[in-house]
């Protein structure tokens, strides 16, 4: 028998297990840094399946990584797991209409519950295979809170936490088959504190220093900084705390969280800098104080290219989900469910893509084929993720496989509502088989895992380095 179907029958002895687990985050859907029931159950599967797990791991108490060993030395292969949900996105599975489970209440709309299921399945099987085939060599699984929020990758990295690996394989919840080649923004975020004088604001306004002016003038600035800025950069910012309710009284506290990102971590480092002196500019003109706390940064994404070739070549062998008619409704039902201005930009995006048959795409939204690595398709996006840390520290590759129909926009309950149904169990199996046998062919392939080394050397200047300085702790309670 082939590698590829000894993988196969490998995933698909365990699919009813699999889909089970990935019922149950579901359900659980929380919220980053509260994934204690999710957490919990990936624990107990590896545990169950020999892995030896160490939990609270990077001083985060959802984040553990579980590790096998077969035979004596072999290579470290490892797969990474998120199942953090997205607050307000509850959504029944399957259901086309929008109906939350619980009213206001997280949800998987970036389809978390697949991607750790879905990496937990890989590292299962690659176990097994090791096992079987007399391979020697180490599967470790690592569980990873947060990515929805600051992030857990970079806080694991600082701590040496993939050090271990040879490379690290992982996938993301998609519309479409193939490796990961956005350039994906660097990050970084922080908590701006004004703290100022309060005074009632009729009888005695001089006496006050308006914190939540200092906020809003520190807007104001930002607003002329855009101007001024590469035109990747982003600058995002919500207002944390307004200083209280009662405009008869000059508020005495503000707290505005700011999020810049830029297309290279140095890029970004020197805009929060500048977003840091318009801060300060900011509280000089109202006379408040401010002291900002840095809380989170990521690495920018890019996929290692001397490992790119394997993962696409597994999933090539492995090829893209199956879909039934029935699936293909579903999806082309999920399609409907969007407002009109959405499904036009859909249509507009699948008539550049597919020309003349684009039709047979929106009514057959469900994508089957795997698109072949190709370094020159690598292009900038706006997004971020702290997997880009990962690729920081040793060779790491993520793919994208089908969970969703194609147009479907991340981070809405559609995108929740896919991943719990049936479209989302065999994007999550096609993925498990797809990540086992990438680090399977990767094993075989020394040289290779040599080239990649080399290459996160030239990136990260010969070692990994935090964007975060070491006193900055996962901001667990902050942020
Ligand atoms: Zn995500």
């Amino acid at each position: 028998m082939q590698t590829k179907d000894t993988i196969r029958e490998l995933v698909d002895g365990i699919a009813g297990r699999l889909e089970s687990l990935r019922d149950s985050l579901y359900d659980f859907a929380e919220l980053p840094y509260r994934e204690f029931r999710s957490s919990d159950l990936l624990i107990r599967e590896l545990e169950r399946n020999g892995f030896e797990v160490v939990s609270g791991a990077a001083g985060i108490p959802t984040c553990f990584y579980g590790a096998f060993t077969h035979g004596e030395g072999g290579m470290t292969a490892g797969f990474l797991g998120e199942y953090d949900a997205l607050d307000g996105l509850s959504q029944e599975a399957g259901c086309t209409v929008h109906r939350p489970v619980r009213e206001n209440a997280p949800g998987h709309g970036c389809g978390h519950c697949c991607l750790g299921v879905g990496s937990l399945g890989a590292a299962i099987v690659l176990k097994e295979y090791l096992v079987q085939t007399d391979l020697p060599g180490t599967v470790v699984y690592y569980g990873c809170p947060a990515e929805e929020g600051a992030g857990a990758k970079q806080f694991m990295a600082r701590a040496g936490l993939f050090d271990r690996c040879d490379f690290i394989y992982t996938w993301h919840p998609s519309d479409k088959n193939e490796v990961d080649s956005a350039h994906m923004n660097a990050i970084m975020g922080a908590n701006f504190y004004f703290t100022g004088r309060s005074s009632h604001a009729g009888a005695a306004p001089h006496l006050g220093r308006s914190a939540l002016d200092a906020a809003e003038l520190m807007s104001v600035g930002c607003n002329y900084l855009r101007e001024h800025v590469i035109p990747e950069a982003r600058i995002h910012y919500a207002y944390i705390d307004a200083g209280g309710t009662a405009p008869n009284v000059v508020q005495d506290r503000a707290v505005v969280r700011y999020e810049v990102r830029a297309p290279y971590v140095y890029q970004v480092k020197e805009l929060y800098a500048r977003v840091v002196n318009v801060a300060k500019g900011a509280a000089m003109m109202t006379e408040t104080q401010v002291r900002d706390e840095l809380a989170m940064a990521f690495t920018e994404y890019l996929p290692n290219i001397s490992l790119a070739p394997v993962a696409s070549r597994a999933m090539r062998d492995i090829g893209g989900p199956v879909w039934t008619d029935g699936d293909q409704e579903l999806g082309h039902e999920y399609l409907l469910s969007f407002p009109t201005e959405t499904q036009e930009e859909i249509k507009r995006a699948m008539r550049t893509q597919y020309g003349a048959g684009w039709e047979e795409s929106w009514t057959h939204p469900m994508d089957s084929t795997v698109r072949t690595f190709d370094v020159s398709d690598i292009r900038p996006l706006a997004g971020s993720t702290d997997v880009g840390d990962v690729g920081y520290a040793v060779p790491c590759v993520s793919i994208l496989v089908a969970t969703c129909a194609r147009g479907t926009v991340g981070h809405t309950w559609q995108f929740a509502g896919q991943a719990g149904s049936v479209l989302g169990t065999k994007g999550m199996l096609a993925a498990a088989k797809m990540l086992a046998l990438a680090a399977v062919y990767t094993f075989g392939e020394p040289e290779r895992v040599r080239k990649a080394k080399e290459e996160v050397k030239e990136r990260n200047g010969g070692a990994y380095t935090c964007p975060l300085p070491d006193s900055v702790l996962p901001p667990i309670e902050t942020y």
